[in-house]
């Protein structure tokens, strides 16, 4: 990775922690790894993000329907599905320092670090992961020493017990998906409202996965947030829906402002898909850390369906209406996560530039994503009449926006700057002039621009 590709990265945590987005988890008793806490103004960007998801695929059409599951689910679901014998990750442990770490990252930096090795000719099964590790032995990142023990499989999710009795019974698992609280329900939107086909079930919450080494910041957590459709199809058509579903997650990277030319579709070959999946389009961005999975596309077939019906007992199938034709649907998954969306919105919009001769640090966020619209400020906070008027702006602007910040702390400069660095699109100053034409001064934050605007033109 070259030097300025990790200075954007740390410039964008440093900003993110220093103005309130981003915190690390439980940070005050040294931190928790691969854990992160969102303030004051994360939280407001995370929510836009997830409702701008919500409100394009769920609000604004017809066949889809959103649901909300349960987090801890039935030890059951998580056999069905595959979980427990296959979600994992492949670990190796350096015979040294005793570090942890993923065997495919190890490669991947390492094809990365060095002469013309690409990382994506690099297979993750176990057994060619053996063999590469074996050729090309990377350094540990930790000790520096070329000593590594063979790769195994290590289980991702997080164990627990339900009720007061540690037994096998009572065992489960943080869910390490938000789709399976999809698919066990399934069987219930059925039977309540019976949708034709094609029809989508949408839902967004927490995962867990014990990732062996979370690293570049939100990028990879062990606990984060996932926007998951599952969209049942007929088997007949799974080509053109799945081809729509590419289509409609370019207008997902387009309303998150991401440019076009950043998104990237990596067709997954099979022996690198997941276990369900019989085509899978990865798509990654160019986040500062590199080209990275942003998001997912996969057709699960009827694979979860089935197992459904099969450890459950219970019938899958649709029934077309009016027919007696009968198939369990096929499904197609876009999978998006949370955190790689905020991570990707946060350094496309990170801009720096130059203003008067001083450099500037300014976030780029579309509009609809900001989390303050508008900056409330008088000129001078020691005068009375133009505080009230300010006031006054303000509550006008809150009642019809809601995002809206007061801000009357320091010089008018250095208030602009604080705002560029949020993300503020629009600094309203009230002045002498305003007691006398009712008009403000709106500075726009992308061209620095100031304009004389009617308070009731706001
Ligand atoms: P990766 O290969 O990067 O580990 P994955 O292929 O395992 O990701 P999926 O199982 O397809 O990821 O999960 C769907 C989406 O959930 C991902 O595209 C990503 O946006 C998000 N996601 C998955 N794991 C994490 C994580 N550890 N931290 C943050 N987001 C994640």
């Amino acid at each position: 990775m070259d030097k300025n590709k990790n200075e954007k990265m740390e410039a964008i945590v440093s900003l993110a922690k220093r103005r309130g987005f981003i915190y690390q988890g439980s940070e005050v008793y040294g931190g928790l790894s691969g854990t992160w806490d969102f303030g004051p103004l994360g939280v407001s960007l995370k929510r836009n993000i997830m409702n701008l998801w919500w409100k394009m695929f769920v609000q604004d059409r017809e066949d889809m329907y959103g649901i909300d599951a349960a987090i801890l689910m039935n030890q059951k679901v998580w056999k069905a599905s595959g979980h427990v014998d296959t979600f994992t990750d492949p670990l190796v442990e350096c015979n040294n320092c005793h570090s942890r770490l993923r065997a495919d990252h190890l490669l991947k930096d390492f094809a990365n670090d060095s002469h013309g090795l690409i990382h994506e000719e690099f297979s993750n099964t176990l057994e060619s992961l053996k063999s590469n590790m074996d050729t090309f032995k990377p350094a540990c990142p930790v000790c520096g020493k070329q000593d590594w023990s063979e790769p195994r499989t290590f289980n991702m999710m997080f164990k627990t017990h339900v009720g007061p009795v540690d037994d096998e019974s009572s065992v489960s698992y943080l869910r390490p998906e938000t789709a399976q609280g999809i698919f066990t329900n399934y069987k219930n939107v059925l039977d309540s409202f019976y949708p034709d086909l094609p029809f989508g079930l949408a839902q967004q919450g927490k995962a867990f996965r014990n990732e062996i080494s979370p690293r570049d910041f939100i990028f990879r957590s062990r606990e984060f947030e996932q926007m998951e459709i599952e969209y049942f199809i007929d088997p007949a058509n799974w080509e053109t829906e799945f081809n729509k579903w590419v289509g409609l997650v370019h207008d997902w990277t387009d309303a998150l402002g991401l440019p076009a030319e950043n998104v990237h579709e990596l067709e997954v070959p099979e022996a690198d898909r997941a276990h369900y999946s019989k085509r899978t389009i990865d798509f990654e961005f160019d986040f500062p850390i590199g080209r990275e999975e942003l998001l997912g596309l996969a057709y699960r077939t009827d694979f979860d369906l089935g197992n459904i019906q099969r450890e459950a007992g219970k019938n899958m199938e649709y029934t077309v209406k009016g027919t007696n034709t009968k198939f369990i649907p096929h499904v197609i998954e876009p999978s998006f996560g949370v955190e790689r969306a905020m991570m990707a919105v946060l350094s496309a919009a990170y801009t720096e530039d130059e203003v008067n001769g001083e450099k500037r640090v300014y976030l780029k966020l579309p509009e609809h994503l900001a989390p303050v619209k508008y900056a409330i400020s008088p000129l001078l906070k020691n005068k009375p009449e133009l505080v009230a008027k300010a006031r006054e702006v303000y509550d006008i602007l809150k009642k019809k926006h809601g995002n809206v910040m007061w801000d009357d702390n320091g010089n008018i400069g250095k208030r602009y700057r604080r705002q560029d660095e949020i993300g503020t699109p629009f600094c309203v100053v009230i002045d002498f002039e305003t007691l006398e034409d009712e008009a403000v001064t709106i500075r726009d934050r992308d061209t620095t621009e100031q304009k004389r605007v009617k308070i009731t033109d706001l």
